[in-house]
């Protein structure tokens, strides 16, 4: 491990500085310790921002749920207001990872995470994320598990998040604070696909710090659940996975929030699935129709044509749950 400073910060202001001088932010500590140990990650200074006050779960004056950014995974699954609006978001946490990292690891430490490609990982291989222009080792390498949406000749990984999945179907928003004040980016501009700067991949700005990731308010009620496919059944990431939140009012479906995950550069968004179900009555026929539309525009590497069919009947499974007719 290179050598580094740590200063543990408890205001929020002296945490933005600290972060435009070139200091990393932690919390949890889950991802960055190991890419450290891993030498992947080489920060010279950490700024410990676990103490700031960011670990609220509130409902906001529209009807929305605001989750600060220091909520740990398990507090976020846990939470009352989580589990009765948005049962998606509380199944994708406890999906991930390990009770032990879920106790650890926060909300906006989890939306950042890196990628779990095996060549990032190996300082040995060459890899366009870690060091730009090195090239890709994954095109002709294992692929399995990597990316067949959203990808570049410049990178095919897969972002590891399960909650942003969750995120990206409901349409979150994420607050940030920077040097100069407070906006908001939607989840869908927040995590960047590599086109031809991989290792860009979020849309940060020097010392800008997640406060919090706001769910907007859903037409009530809204049914909503999470499905996850892997090799086992736990401490494992998504080969493919779905999150969908349906809103059915008269026998008619009235609104479809349907995201994919383990298939994308980032959380993949399904517009035409959602245009597919929405005004129709929910039937076996129309989830299959729909969910054929979740790979459109697919393009499959070497290792993994299977994710192509396996997504789309991860979809349509996740449809069938939520949509009631099982
Ligand atoms: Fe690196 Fe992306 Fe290629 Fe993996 S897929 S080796 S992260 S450039």
């Amino acid at each position: 491990m290179h050598p580094f400073s740590y200063t543990r910060i408890s205001n929020t202001r002296e945490a933005i500085g600290a972060g435009q001088r070139g200091g990393r932010y932690i919390a949890g500590g889950t991802t960055l310790v190991d890419l450290m140990r891993e030498t992947v990650e080489r920060p010279g200074e950490l700024v410990d921002i676990a103490a700031l006050p960011l670990r609220d779960i509130t409902t906001t004056e529209r009807g929305g749920l605001r989750i600060g950014a220091l909520v740990t995974m398990a507090e976020a699954a846990a939470h009352l207001d989580v589990r009765t609006s948005h049962p998606v978001i509380a199944q994708a946490l406890e999906l991930s990872a390990s009770a032990q990292l879920r106790n650890m690891a926060t909300i906006g430490g989890n939306i950042m995470q890196r990628t779990r490609c095996t060549y990032f990982r190996d300082v040995t291989a060459a890899c366009n994320k870690r060091a730009p222009g090195s090239g890709c080792a994954a095109l002709d390498g294992v692929n399995r598990t990597h990316a067949i949406l959203g990808t570049s000749d410049q990178c095919v990984a897969t972002h590891p998040s399960d909650v942003a999945v969750a995120f990206a179907a409901l349409e979150a928003t994420v607050h940030l604070l920077g040097p100069d004040g407070e906006r908001s980016v939607a989840f869908a501009d927040f995590l960047l696909p590599p086109g031809s700067a991989p290792n860009r991949e979020q849309s940060l700005r020097p010392g800008e710090l997640i406060t919090a990731v706001e769910v907007p308010a859903h037409p009530r009620p809204l049914r909503s659940g999470y499905l996850k496919v892997r090799d086992r059944q736990s401490y494992e990431f998504a080969l493919t996975s779905a999150a969908v939140a349906l809103h059915i009012q008269g026998g008619v479906i009235r609104a479809a929030k349907v995201a994919a995950g383990g298939v994308g550069s980032v959380p993949w968004k399904l517009p035409a699935v959602e245009r597919r179900l929405i005004g129709q009555r929910p039937s076996q026929a129309l989830w299959a129709d729909a969910a054929g539309r979740a790979a459109d525009g697919a393009r499959p590497l070497s290792h993994n044509e299977f994710k192509v069919e396996l997504l789309k009947r991860t979809v349509e499974r996740q449809l069938r749950i939520v949509g009631g007719t099982r």
